[in-house]
């Protein structure tokens, strides 16, 4: 069945301080031919404009956790983000039936991860988009987080049939660094190339399966009785995204030198491994499982 898109949101600096989707959509404002489909119209946005103009990655709160419904629809939300949120809400949405059909948001890391690709559902068009990229681009990572569209907080679920994220790294929070800005401007013509060649009908041929990483969960940075951290990522670790951890291997090292063992029964897999944007709530890492991820939507 060919689903009707009509719509496309690329969306950058939804982190004011993650300069690659700013220039991008600069970019592309004076060279809209770039990103212009026949089948559909893509809009370009500059998600947060305080915090871009600030060059910081949120005002108020971070605006990449306010699209739940409810908090949406909550009026006694009034921080800078949550406004705008809200204001997006009403350019893109209705989040519960909204205008735009899909979201490509542009995001960039501080730590080692590549290009991955982020998408929440087991939705075929949103699983297509990732392995499209991903056969045109085979060292990105496929990156599952599901989560259901109407209670999911970020940008990206939006868009009325789905939503990817493009995350790259590493990149220092306020840089431009000519290898991230191409391979998120790749990787979003490649988004676009394929949602054209999904809304003509035109066959693409996909694999039924392709390797992926499913988030299990963060885990904190240990603190001391104070809430201060008290330990960092162990240099074992630094920069092993997507690396196996085994019960026993080093997770982080304490500001006396001690070492604090991964205590966990199964091996898992490191994420944005020391991201700085998020020392803010004192997160360490995410823990990944590895996944054959299905095109159908039986992950396993
Ligand atoms: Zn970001």
């Amino acid at each position: 069945m060919i689903n009707s898109i009509e719509n496309v949101a690329v969306t950058g600096g939804t982190h004011g301080n993650e300069l690659t989707g700013v220039y991008l959509v600069k970019h592309w404002l004076s060279h809209p031919e770039e990103v212009k489909r026949p089948s559909f119209l893509t809009e370009l946005h500059f998600s947060n404009p305080s915090a871009i103009d600030e060059i910081r990655r949120y005002v108020d709160q971070d605006l990449n956790r306010q699209f739940n419904i409810e908090d949406l629809n909550n009026p006694d939300l009034r921080g800078r983000e949550q406004q705008r949120a809200k204001y997006l809400n009403e350019l893109l949405g209705p989040k519960e039936n909204p205008r735009i059909d899909f979201v490509i948001d542009m995001h960039t890391t501080t730590t080692n991860m590549g290009t991955s690709l982020i998408f929440n559902s087991g939705d075929p068009l949103e699983v297509g988009m990732a392995f499209y990229i991903k056969q045109h681009m085979p060292d990105a990572a496929l990156f599952y987080n599901p989560s259901d569209r109407l209670q999911d907080n970020f940008l990206r679920s939006m868009g009325r049939l789905g939503g990817l994220v493009i995350e790259v790294g590493p990149i220092a929070q306020g840089l431009l660094n000519y290898q991230v800005y191409s391979d998120v401007q790749t990787a979003v013509m490649h988004a676009l190339d394929y949602l054209e060649l999904r809304n003509t009908g035109q066959d693409i041929p996909l694999p039924q399966k392709m390797e992926g990483y499913r988030f299990l969960k963060k885990i904190p940075l240990p603190e001391n009785a104070e809430g201060e951290i008290d330990a960092m990522i162990h240099p074992n670790l630094q920069n092993k995204d997507y690396q196996a951890i085994n019960p026993g291997d080093p997770l982080f090292i304490t500001l006396a030198g001690e070492t604090i063992p991964y205590d966990g029964e199964q091996t898992v897999y490191g994420a944005f491994i020391n991201e700085a944007a998020y020392y803010d709530r004192h997160i360490g890492l995410s823990l990944m499982e590895k996944i054959q991820i299905s095109l159908e939507g039986q992950h396993s």
